[in-house]
């Protein structure tokens, strides 16, 4: 990527280290409370002042007091083709220092790893982004389709003041956008010395949180009670703990286990994939969540003295639903609580799925197979949910795409809101070759 014309610049794949490392020495926690939430304006900064440095020209977008977001267009030499969204949060979830090697905001350079809170998730990917346009402006590239630039507040609470703000208020900044790239795919799964699998993200679950409210008659501690509160929400937490929802083998998981079938020499029973998933070591916890609906008790709140039965009791429940499945997961869930549980819901996101096909993704995959013969890039569906959630409502088709080849021994899944979360320094300037290569073709 360097030339000799240009050999006095820096070459993208050194400065990515430095903006990635600048960006994890910002601390940006998320608490989900905005009075402690923190940081997220100077990373905007730090960003809208990298991008203006090589004639960008960004505005950031606050949503509240410190809650920014940057957001910038470049502009491409086909007009006419819709804009692609490339996106990325700043946020990061807390980190104990006490509980990790390095400090979780220090950046620090060790063992071929930048270490800190947010190195996988994800200002790997915002570091990578920022250092290929800045060469390309330094360079006089210009890619073929616009480019809008989004780096994002609030993604790690439910993007209330980050991606969702954008898409709401701010709609007109994404005109003309088809198709967008983010986080949680593009990671490298090793099946041997020759072969890599790399997950590009075609699916996500829908987020379907809820609150259980259980309703009894107050009393005193020490008499006879038929009608407690607490006893009725507990049977029905425990009855959704225990729940096994059944297996529903979408288009995009039914074609990435065909691909581990083929790849892994491993027999999977598409009626029952379970015993394949669990082959897959690190990733078969988040592989396991996309064959069916999950609801894991995570809140109980109820009572207010060790003597006195309480009138009321709540739960919450983590609920993830298959693309199209939130209305059944719910009458599920209706039918396990019983009639006497309310249910609210507090939070509710449809999940999303896209076919892998198209010149998106062959772009992405040719890039992927230029930087390593090794690459076969195959669609999955994250457990999870990301900003793609309120971008997708604009009509944009969103992949998680942000490549990073990773050593084959590295529990990659453990390091997301992990302890010790940390990113290979070659994986990261891979990430700027492929970004480079996918940006110029797409
Ligand atoms: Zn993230």
């Amino acid at each position: 990527m360097t030339s000799d014309a240009h050999s006095a610049l820096p070459a993208p794949t050194d400065e990515v280290v430095e903006l990635c490392r600048d960006l994890l020495r910002i601390d940006t926690t998320n608490t989900g409370d905005n009075a402690t939430s923190a940081g997220e304006r100077r990373a905007a900064e730090y960003v809208a002042e990298k991008l203006a440095e090589v004639g960008i020209e960004p505005v950031i977008h606050e949503s509240a007091r410190g809650r920014a977001n940057v957001v910038a267009r470049i502009p491409g030499t086909e007009p006419s083709r819709g804009a692609l969204l490339v996106h990325g949060h700043l946020d990061v979830v807390p980190a104990d220092p006490d509980e990790w090697s390095v400090h979780p905001f220090s950046g620090e350079l060790r063992d071929g790893y930048l270490w800190g809170r947010g190195a996988i998730d994800m200002k790997n990917f915002d570091a990578m982004v920022l250092a290929v346009v800045r060469h390309w402006q330094r360079t006089g590239v210009r890619p073929p389709r616009d480019i809008v630039l989004a780096y994002t507040a609030d993604e790690e609470a439910g993007s209330e003041y980050g991606a969702h703000f954008l898409a709401t208020r701010h709609r007109e900044l994404f005109d003309g956008c088809t198709e967008g790239i983010g986080e949680v795919g593009g990671f490298s799964y090793t099946v041997d010395e020759s072969r890599r699998l790399y997950l590009i993200e075609t699916a996500q679950k829908g987020i379907d949180w809820l609150r259980l409210h259980a309703k009894g008659r107050p009393g005193h501690g020490s008499m006879v009670h038929d009608d407690n509160a607490v006893t009725a929400l507990a049977a029905a937490v425990a009855r959704i703990g225990a729940h096994r929802f059944p297996v529903v083998v979408t288009d995009t998981v039914r074609a990435f286990l065909e691909e581990v079938s083929e790849v892994l020499g491993i027999e999977v029973d598409p009626e029952d994939p379970e015993i394949a998933i669990a082959k897959l070591g690190p990733i078969a916890n988040i592989i396991g969540a996309t064959i069916r609906n999950t609801a894991n008790p995570t809140r109980l709140a109820a009572g207010y003295k060790d003597n006195v039965i309480p009138g009321r009791a709540s739960a919450t429940i983590d609920c993830r639903s298959l693309p199209g499945q939130s209305e059944l997961l719910e009458r599920q869930l209706r039918e396990l609580v019983g009639p006497d549980i309310a249910i609210e819901y507090i939070q509710r996101q449809p999940a999303l799925e896209t076919t892998f096909d198209g010149d998106l993704v062959e772009a992405m995959s040719a890039a992927l197979r230029a930087e390593d013969p090794g690459a076969r890039p195959v669609p999955y569906m994250l457990s999870g949910g990301t900003d793609a959630k309120a971008f997708s409502q604009l009509g944009i088709r969103c992949f998680g795409f942000a490549p990073l080849r990773l050593p084959a021994d590295l529990n990659f899944s453990a390091l997301f809101h992990g302890i010790d979360e940390r990113v290979p320094v070659d994986g990261l300037q891979f990430g700027v070759r492929v970004l480079d290569r996918f940006l110029r073709t797409c």
